[in-house]
């Protein structure tokens, strides 16, 4: 479960704002002043932080400053007065990565907060997918080549569409009807037999093991025949 920092002195807003989140299955915590903000921001204990920019102790651009300066990634979404742009300018130099302006439907901000969250994760996220592996087959999704016990084998665009097609759903049968739909963008079968042609290129590159014909039904890929 995420958890969220509202600093908010306003007592009003942090109680709405904490309910409503907490309602859509965030953790939350919430502070008063900026000194308490500052702390818990940086101790690494929350997913994100909503910070108000008017709070006592230290004011809320001040609390950005300094979390960046000590090295905090966390997002930072600003609640700030629809009228103090300076300040937003400010919140975005300052290192705040989204700002939503008071007063604000509780909607709106629960899409910023999720938005932001998704964000993070994704930069967080492992290095992105560089290959498909099934069993002994292996598509390698930036030079388009795949590797089996037949060896390397470069795709024209179509067969990798199919060979991706087949490694996402291994092991499951494909009707020539959802691959015509899904591979070459058709609703309707032309009537061709481009299918079963490209299948055929494809198992000279990888093996006849690993791609089945399910008699009636279409074909199945398999990455440990
Ligand atoms: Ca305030």
């Amino acid at each position: 479960m995420p958890r969220i920092l509202v600093a908010e002195d306003e007592h009003r807003i942090a109680s709405f704002v904490e309910k409503g989140l907490r309602a859509a299955g965030y953790g939350v915590e919430t502070v008063a002043d900026g000194v308490d903000a500052l702390t818990i921001a940086r101790s690494g204990d929350v997913d994100l932080v909503l910070l108000d920019l008017g709070l006592p102790g230290i004011d809320g651009l001040e609390v950005l400053r300094r979390l960046r300066e000590g090295g905090s990634g966390v997002p930072v979404i600003i609640l700030t007065a629809r009228d103090s742009a300076a300040d937003t300018v400010a919140g975005f130099e300052g290192g705040a990565n989204d700002y939503v302006a008071k007063p604000f439907r509780f909607d709106e901000l629960l899409a910023r907060v999720r938005a932001r969250l998704l964000d993070a994760r994704q930069q967080q996220g492992a290095a992105p997918v560089q290959a498909l592996d099934c069993g002994r087959v292996s598509l390698d999704l930036r030079t388009r080549r795949i590797t089996s016990d037949a060896g390397t084998f470069d795709l024209s665009a179509r067969e990798y569409a199919l060979a991706e097609e087949f490694m996402r759903n291994p092991e499951q049968v494909l009707s020539r009807e959802q691959l015509l739909s899904r591979v070459w963008g058709l609703d309707f079968d032309p009537g061709s037999n481009v299918v079963d042609v490209y299948v055929r290129y494809l198992r000279r590159k990888i093996g006849a093991e690993h791609l089945k014909t399910v008699r009636g039904m279409g074909y199945r890929f398999t990455g440990e025949p």
